[in-house]
């Protein structure tokens, strides 16, 4: 044997991961607990990461208002995580402050309240087995949240509706898939990837690793990385802007999509839709309008000291949906890419990890093909 082709066993996994953020994670996770061995690759602590960046809601409410495929794959994820944040949390030995209380939507005019209300109901007649929501007015939603202010008209409540703790959810993940013996590979920006008759061949300088199979999990750097398999990314960034307040008694019992209390006390609030490339700074004006609206939402925020604020970038697709494919081209080779990473981590580690080891893709995941981008697929 070669010093070439020792060092290739040496470097050998069933499967490579390249990005090792949640959604990397998760699918690192389920692939691990069928016995596969795993080598994620990821780059450092300068790289562009969704998962640290996030407002932390595993959230179903409104979720595929145009997609019923969406809205289903959702709720699903949702109704696995109960289960998927106990398996971790317990291997890990690590709370994850996983809870489902149900959440809300606070509209501040009957306008708002109506809009949003039309668009709930448009989404429930065409998915009638999606998770329901109740309209509250102003009274029901004191009821619910003490704090709300004057001009809080009413809202909008889901029972599916839950929040976590995302840096805890990403620091779980790693602890479990290190002790689990997968080897992760920190620092390192993959930028060419070469397919054999056997597998995939990863180039990193000097070195190669190798995997059976490969699956790309790099947010953003899918875009690059994917024509080298015979697939597809288009995915833009799209900002945004989250601040946090100092630790308050807790006041907030349930999360509402801008507005929710950690674990630990502060007030995140949240956050922009920008389209501004790859900045992912913040601005004070962007940052006044969010605090503007959470106090009229919770009034006693006015008082509350902000003691920091960030700017991250999202993995968008063109049409906002989650993009799933298999190669024809390299078989062996997959793409995992999506918004809304933390809500579907828990499908990301069961029905994903199943279908890259199975490699069986099943229907359910069809309509998430990036084939919907109609794109001619260039050869490898
Ligand atoms: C402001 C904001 C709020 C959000 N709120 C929510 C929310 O409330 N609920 C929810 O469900 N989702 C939310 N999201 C979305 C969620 O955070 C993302 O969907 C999720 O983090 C995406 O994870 P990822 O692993 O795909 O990407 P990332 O976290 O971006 O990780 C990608 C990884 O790939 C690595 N990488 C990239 N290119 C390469 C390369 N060439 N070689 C090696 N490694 C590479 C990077 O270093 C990085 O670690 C939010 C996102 C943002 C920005």
């Amino acid at each position: 044997m070669s010093a070439v082709s020792r060092k290739e066993k040496a470097d050998a996994s069933d499967v490579v991961i390249i990005g090792g953020g949640v959604v990397g994670m998760c699918v690192a996770y389920g692939i691990t607990r069928h016995g596969l061995s795993v080598t994620v690759v990821d780059e450092g602590d300068d790289a562009f990461r969704a998962s640290r960046g996030n407002f932390a809601l595993v959230w179903v409410q409104g979720k595929g208002i145009d997609n019923p495929d969406y809205a289903r794959w959702t709720s699903a994820s949702a109704n696995l995580w109960q289960s998927f944040a106990a398996e971790l949390s317990n291997e890990a030995e690590m709370p994850l402050f996983y809870s489902r209380p149900g959440g809300l939507m606070a509209c501040l005019s009957e306008n708002e309240l109506e809009r949003r209300v039309g668009a709930l109901e448009r989404l429930h007649r065409r998915v009638p087995d999606t998770a329901g929501f109740d309209v509250l007015d102003h009274a029901q939603m004191k009821k619910m949240l003490p704090a709300i202010g004057p001009e809080v008209v009413g809202g909008t409540y889901c029972a599916a509706d839950g929040h976590v703790n995302a840096l805890r959810l990403l620091a779980a993940l790693h602890r479990t898939a290190g002790r689990r013996g997968v080897i992760y590979r920190p620092g390192e920006h993959v930028s060419r990837i070469a397919v054999s008759s056997d597998g995939f061949r990863i180039h990193l300088g000097e070195r190669e690793l190798f995997g059976r199979k490969i699956v790309l999990t790099a947010g953003l750097g899918n875009r690059d990385l994917a024509p080298q398999l015979g697939l597809y990314a288009p995915l833009v960034p799209q900002r945004g802007q989250i601040m946090v307040t100092e630790k308050l008694e807790p006041f907030l019992d349930y999360p509402l999509g801008t507005i929710r209390q950690t674990n630990e006390g502060g007030v995140m609030i949240g956050d922009s839709k920008e389209d501004v490339g790859f900045d992912k700074g913040t601005d004070s004006r962007t940052l006044a309008t969010i605090a503007m609206r959470a106090i009229r939402t919770f009034p006693r925020l006015a008082g509350a000291q902000v003691v920091r604020s960030w700017g991250a970038l999202r993995v968008m697709s063109p049409d906002g949906y989650p993009i799933y494919d298999q190669s024809r081209q390299c078989p062996g080779a997959y793409l995992v890419t999506c918004h809304s990473g933390i809500t579907l981590a828990a499908a990301h580690a069961t029905i994903i990890a199943k279908a890259i080891i199975a490699d069986a893709w099943p229907e359910t995941l069809h309509a998430f093909s990036a084939e919907r981008f109609d794109h001619v697929q260039e050869p490898a």
